[in-house]
């Protein structure tokens, strides 16, 4: 087995790997948010090269490329803190340590899947830290800086999708909303919106609204309080750079602790969550993500992704969506307007 590492620093998405007895086979390299494909050839060749099975590694901090590396058909697992070094400010832990701890220690790794998503492992850490986040929670939706639905007094749903921009799938998005003339809300990840500028201004032009969704989608649990708003200001200046900005953030997988909620807050930012998730980042079936999205109500934030993976699905399904909801007489609209 030879083992990649995948990482980010700055800007870039970056790779290295080792052979089975943890020596360097591909230098550390990194890749722009933008050249994703690049670096699923890279590995790729890698794989067909060795002759061996491959498998990548990446930690908690790195969550905009796991399921895309899955979707192209690689082994992916994610490495823990008690397995890794310390990570440099403005990056995760770096691809060759990955690789490298990946060869020595296997059975400490989670192996990830695309039903599982990126938190395997970890489903009883994640729940634990939601319910201790439920009393700030209710504190800052008063205040206006947390919301997970609309209060519903009005027949208005907002639709939401995360982890874009991407090449693909986002045009495609953006059609499909044209074509209905239904607003919708983008959480975008830094990276991303660095690589794709063009396209954040893409949604933006078409009238629909763009939040912050984090620079690398890292699982904000495990992760300080610089190193959380470090996340977040590098995402807004790349907004800025696009000539966009957002008072709406949205922690990668809902993942929120009490003290990110309030770090947020005390920026003058609002957290949004959602209310119905239609679980299309699990890629479960047209029909499955039609019947989740079906059981949205007045107020309700639905949950949908364009990028983060395969989205054929979610592309397949949105125009029933769409008939359906509209056809029930459910306006639809921005998430800022269900801000208090
Ligand atoms: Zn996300």
């Amino acid at each position: 087995m030879w083992w990649a590492g995948v990482g980010w620093r700055g800007g870039d998405v970056e790779v290295a790997a080792v052979d089975a007895a943890g020596a360097q086979t591909v230098p550390a390299t990194g890749f722009a948010g933008r050249d994703l494909p690049a670096l699923i050839g890279l590995l790729h060749g890698v794989v067909a090269r060795s002759a061996e099975r491959l498998a990548v590694v990446l930690d908690s901090s790195t969550g905009l490329v796991d399921g895309h590396l899955l979707a192209a058909g690689l082994t992916v697992y994610r490495a823990d803190p008690p397995l890794l070094p310390g990570r440099p400010p403005d990056a995760s832990v770096p691809a060759a340590d990955l690789a490298r701890r990946g060869a020595a220690n296997p059975a400490a790794l989670h192996r990830l899947t695309v039903s599982s998503g990126a938190l395997a492992g970890r489903e009883d850490d994640y729940l634990d830290a939601i319910a201790r986040s439920a009393t700030v929670e209710r504190e800052l939706t008063g205040a206006g800086r947390y919301l997970a639905r609309g209060s519903g007094t009005a027949p208005e749903i907002a639709l939401t999708f995360d982890d874009g921009p991407h090449p693909g799938f986002t045009p495609q998005v953006l059609d499909i909303l044209a074509r209905y003339q239904v607003p919708a809300t983008f959480f975008c990840v830094g990276i991303n919106v660095a690589g794709y500028p063009e396209l954040v201004r893409q949604v933006a032009d078409a009238g629909h609204l763009v939040g912050n969704h984090t620079w690398s989608h890292p699982y904000l649990p495990d992760l300080g309080r610089d190193e959380v708003l470090r996340q977040v200001d590098a995402t807004a200046a790349a907004l800025r750079t696009a000539g966009l900005s957002t008072t709406l953030v949205r922690p990668p997988y809902g993942a929120r602790t009490p003290e990110a909620l309030t770090w947020f807050a005390e920026l003058g930012l609002t957290t949004v969550l959602w209310d119905v998730d239609t679980g299309d980042w699990s890629v479960p079936g047209t029909a499955a993500i039609l019947d989740e999205a079906a059981t949205a109500t007045a107020g309700s934030v639905i949950l949908m992704h364009d990028a983060g993976g395969d989205r054929t699905q979610t592309v397949e399904a949105l125009p029933r969506i769409l008939e359906d909801l509209l056809s029930q007489g459910y306006r639809f609209v921005t998430v800022d307007r269900f801000v208090a």
